[in-house]
């Protein structure tokens, strides 16, 4: 049996990778779930799935059989016999989990893409150094996984993101500025969770996912790209110096990214249809508004510095500028206001150790709070 541990239970992947375990029970065993806060679902989960552990990060959580706080969530896994970790955590929360499964020497299945941005070339050196597998399951990505099958990074040209370009990809830019909250929360596509929702609207997400993949595949800046393809089945593509491109696709399901992470080499059956090219017809493709999408914008800028400071401010910015989105007290083009007036007040070029990270996060956070409190009066 192949033992997972799961960090994130309760969100929109962690449900859906224990769906693909449950659908596979005769390869995979749980080892532990782990929560923030959603104490009910884990316990609910813990029943079902029998781990030896539940944890929840959240230290005013308390119920009977499950720790809580963060240093026994870092303590689980150090602990743990689990042959994969997925750690699919929202947001900056996912750095320390992320980087203590890297240390472990067996597999990491990275569904959390803000520790990669935050933190990017500590975790890919961690985990080199102690032999530790990432394999990522953001569906580009995981597509980009696939696509590279062990070609090297000088036969490269082009490493493409797609993007559906969100709930907003048809509404004209002077008609963003009275966008509400439940018409961003719509994704014509995927089903995800809040951040990320409100993340795809404002294209931020691809912006954070080109940083995702500068790192994780070791491609410079200057090889990447983002297009829109507002039907999501190409999950992303690589163009070769021959002239070969070579893409992969699927219904939008994130089953299938998890099952490929979980469980490498074989391709397992996880309840995703089979794609039938047929029945789509035809496959669009256009490049991103950057007058539109500000955000992506932004994020196109930080990432052509490659300097991991920028990317640390920028991450933080957006993730309190989405929540002030998301609590009603900001307008959906305020987000990338927040987002460039942190940046352009808030100058720290790099930041190295875990420590730094930790304390450039918490910085950009403050400023990101008092620029948004600042707007919003
Ligand atoms: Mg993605």
């Amino acid at each position: 049996m192949i033992k997972v541990g799961i960090v994130g239970s309760s969100g929109s992947i962690g449900q859906q990778a224990l769906d693909v375990i449950r659908r596979n029970s005769d390869r995979f065993k749980v080892s532990f779930l782990a929560v923030n806060s959603s104490v009910d679902i884990l316990i609910e989960q813990g029943k079902e799935f029998n781990p030896d552990v539940l944890v929840a990060t959240d230290s005013s959580v308390k119920a009977d059989g499950v720790l809580s706080g963060e240093n026994a969530l870092v303590e689980t896994i150090e602990q743990s016999d689990a042959d994969i970790f997925l750690v699919s955590a929202v947001g900056a929360a996912g750095i320390l989990p992320a980087l203590t499964a890297c240390k472990s020497g067996k597999r990491l299945a990275l569904a959390n893409k803000e520790s990669i941005v935050a933190a990017g070339r500590l975790i890919l050196e961690t985990a080199k150094k102690h032999g530790t597998e990432i394999i990522p399951v953001d569906s580009e990505h995981s597509a980009i996984y696939q696509c590279l099958n062990g070609n090297a990074v000088k036969d490269i040209d082009k490493v493409v993101l797609t993007a559906s370009g969100g709930p907003f990809r048809n509404t004209p830019s002077d008609a963003l500025d009275h966008v509400q909250l439940d018409e961003a929360l719509k994704h014509p596509n995927w089903s995800m969770g809040s951040k990320i929702t409100i993340d795809s609207a404002t294209m931020m997400n691809k912006g954070l996912e080109l940083i995702e993949a500068r790192y994780l595949f070791d491609v410079l800046p200057d090889m990447l790209d983002a297009v829109i393809h507002p039907q999501s089945i190409v999950h992303s593509y690589v163009s070769y110096k021959d002239g070969s491109t070579i893409s992969q696709m699927g219904y939008p399901d994130m089953r299938t990214p998890i099952s490929l992470a979980l469980g490498l080499p074989d391709r397992l059956e996880c309840g995703v249809r089979r794609l039938d090219l047929t029945e789509i017809g035809t496959l669009t493709f256009y490049k991103p508004d950057f007058e539109k999408y500000g955000c992506l914008r932004i994020a196109m800028e930080v990432l052509k510095k490659d300097l991991n400071g920028p990317m640390i401010i920028m991450n933080a910015a957006n993730e309190i500028a989405v929540d002030t989105f998301l609590s009603g007290s900001c307008a959906f083009l305020q987000i990338a206001d927040i987002i460039e007036e942190t940046l352009s007040e808030l100058k720290v070029d790099c930041a190295v150790s875990l420590e730094e990270i930790l304390k450039l996060d918490n910085e950009a956070r403050k400023a990101a709070k008092s620029v948004a409190d600042r707007m919003i009066k």
